[in-house]
């Protein structure tokens, strides 16, 4: 491909070629490469672009060697029939990667503490790039709200899990590049955007990039560049922030965890603000070292543009500051807009209701014309399942929910889906199941349209859809699925035997739902649908794409040794880390019915599973409360026998949830 005099190629294997065509291969590097230089001010500086593809391996998507990038073969190239995700994938590794060659390649960190930045530039870079040249993927969203989900989650559930971004006691290699660097430092760096406003943190990246371009650079040195850009009297000056950007940043990027933002609204409609810190005990520590941007929107002129913080909640001592906003009675007031920020919000519960009823009527009308945008929702959503951290506060999760029967927005759904998966098994026995009863009736309506073969048809020959409608179908079905929705299986069951007597053309189902849709259909337990799916996945080469036929095979609970060896041979990395963990995940569904098939299985197996078998004990949380004839082997193998789930989030979770949703149950029908 001949670029303005530069000569951009890709080196694929022959089938690959065949199979993508040229649509990724040919055109989206070049466009990629324009925005990049636009942004950056500073043309690509090589004669010659290579970029070639390796065989799948999980983990590293792609490696910005200088004019040579590799990529993993599903990192650089997918069809017009793959999932939302798949697209995704590769239009990030391929503008991270490109990227590189700015931040990364001709400007280095000095040290490796500040691994963090050269990371974040990239991934805040991806957000920068147009719908036009991403197939519509909206991608700053997409960025904002993974480092949610990945990132704000694991900080919460698993607090060991997060160290600071620049952490110097332990700088350990493999700790360098995780979610947190990528997608919590490119979260920080929208702070800031938003704190500067874009043309001016653009201007601010070039003069870095110019000015330690065959060189290395401390973060100081970009936030120095930040306040150069920003001019006379920087950030503290001319944007009226309470402190120097560097004296701002310090707690964002040495402390671990993110903020809550506390909201107490006083019955004048006066506003005070807190900050906390989420932990993985019960309670929300008093406590917190950052200086947090506060922009905010209300119900008397609501405007989703402006990002800038026009608060600040300073660190402790202060506990909660007045923030001089007074609010009408029935006026609400959503903090973090577009979530340009890095923390949650507790609402209090005034404005709690009142965001409520704005969401309904959101929801209830044309989708265009609703005032809280998608992703102000999805943070909605994320943060009800969060703040809370008493039982009784399911309450509040619960009514939030309530809105979500009319919801169409993707990401809002990836949110439900994703929150309610992590927690509802820890809900007591008979609030499980109320739970469910509950969330069938609220997402029926969109699996009903998730369902729409004639659409699904119309999308296969002829109709474009939006991004948004195909993505949607995966964690709607998704979540359908797990709720035990009974229309899953009825319909998966149903095409899946119209596939087999061939009056169903497989090709149309869309890629977002095939997976789950096979499952559900193996899960029957019918043989002639397990051994079609069987067929299907030695029908295949590459080994990721087994690894999805092979998830479908999974939901069945009669072929238990067939499977955990098919694991076996299928294992995509070839190391036992890995296979480790496929093995775990597969107890988490086929425990303790299969017991005694999984124990032989590991037995004879361990040592292509483990290194030693000591490392064996790291079953036993997968392996709990063994029935009777698997327990001397549970013990003899796995050393110990763990007896129940240790939750440590809700000890109590009190009568109120499930007395309220009791007192709805008439409503769902
Ligand atoms: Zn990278």
């Amino acid at each position: 491909y001949k670029d303005r005099g530069r000569r951009i190629t890709s080196w694929v294997p022959e089938e690959m070629k065949r199979k993508w065509g040229t649509r990724y291969i040919g055109s989206l590097a070049p466009q990629l490469l324009h925005v990049l230089e636009s942004y950056i001010g500073h043309k690509y500086n090589l004669p010659k672009l290579d970029m070639f593809s390796v065989a799948n391996k999980p983990g590293i998507g792609g490696m910005e060697n200088w004019g040579l990038i590799m990529y993993q073969k599903d990192s650089l190239m997918q069809g017009k029939r793959s999932t939302v995700k798949d697209m995704e994938r590769v239009i990030f590794t391929i503008s991270h990667e490109l990227a590189h060659h700015w931040f990364g390649n001709s400007v280095t960190v000095a040290d490796w503490c500040g691994m963090w930045f050269q990371e974040a530039i990239p991934t805040f870079l991806h957000g920068h790039i147009p719908f036009k040249h991403s197939y519509d993927l909206d991608m700053v969203n997409k960025i904002k709200w993974l480092a949610r989900k990945e990132v704000m989650r694991d900080e919460c559930l698993i607090f060991d899990y997060s160290g600071p971004l620049r952490n110097l006691d332990d700088p350990k290699a493999d700790k360098l590049f995780t979610p947190l660097h990528y997608l919590k430092g490119a979260s920080l760096l929208y702070m800031i955007e938003s704190l500067v406003t874009p043309n001016v943190f653009q201007k601010a990246l070039q003069s870095f990039y110019v000015k330690y371009n065959d060189s290395y650079a401390t973060e100081e040195e970009l936030w120095e560049e930040v306040e150069t850009a920003v001019g006379e009297g920087g950030v503290k000056g001319k944007r009226k922030a309470p402190k120097t950007l560097s004296e701002i940043m310090e707690g964002w990027v040495t402390s671990v965890g993110h903020p809550i933002v506390v909201v107490n609204r006083k019955e004048n409609g006066q506003l005070s603000l807190a900050q906390r810190v989420c932990l993985d005990t019960s309670a929300l520590i008093v406590d917190g070292d950052w200086w947090i941007p506060i922009s905010y929107t209300t119900s008397s002129d609501p405007n989703f543009v402006s990002t800038e913080p026009q608060r600040w909640v300073e660190p402790e001592p202060q506990d909660f500051q007045n923030i001089n906003v007074t609010l009408e009675d029935d006026e609400w007031i959503i903090f973090n807009v577009l979530g340009s920020g890095f923390y949650r919000v507790q609402y209090d519960d005034v404005t709690w209701k009142l965001l409520i009823d704005q969401l309904k009527k959101d929801t209830a009308g044309d989708a265009e014309e609703a005032v809280i945008p998608p992703i102000n929702r999805a943070i909605l959503i994320g943060d009800s399942f969060f703040t809370i951290r008493e039982g009784k506060d399911w309450v509040k999760t619960f009514e939030m929910m309530d809105y979500v029967k009319n919801e169409t927005s993707a990401l809002v759904w990836d949110a439900l889906y994703s929150h309610i998966e992590l927690y509802y098994r820890s809900f007591p026995k008979e609030m499980r199941d109320m739970f469910q009863k509950y969330v069938q009736f609220l997402v029926k309506p969109a699996f009903l349209r998730a369902i729409d073969v004639q659409a699904w048809e119309k999308a296969f020959f002829r109709v474009v859809e939006s991004v948004n409608d195909r993505a949607v179908r995966e964690p709607v079905f998704d979540l359908s699925w797990d709720m035990k929705l009974p229309a899953v299986k009825t319909f998966s069951s149903e095409v899946a035997l119209q596939v087999l007597n061939r009056s169903f053309d497989a090709r149309i189902i869309p890629s977002e739902v095939q997976t789950k849709l096979w499952c559900v259909a193996v899960s029957t337990e019918n043989p002639e649908i397990f051994e079609y799916v069987y067929n299907t996945y030695h029908d295949k080469k590459d080994t990721k794409e087994r690894a999805k036929v092979l998830e479908s095979l999974m939901c069945s609970k009669t072929h238990t040794t067939l499977l955990l060896n098919m694991i076996l041979k299928n294992n995509v990395a070839g190391s036992k880390a890995t296979l480790k963990v496929e093995i775990q995940q597969f107890m988490l569904y086929h425990w303790p019915d299969e017991c005694e098939d999984i124990l032989s299985f590991i037995e004879k197996n361990k040592d292509n599973i483990v290194e030693d078998d000591s490392e064996l004990e790291e079953f036993q949380d997968y392996a709990v409360n063994p029935p009777t004839i698997c327990k001397n082997k549970t013990l003899e193998i796995f050393g110990n026998i763990t007896e129940s789930p240790v939750n440590t989030f809700y000890e109590d979770f009190g009568q109120e949830p499930l007395n309220w949703l009791v007192n709805h149950q008439n409503e769902w029908i």
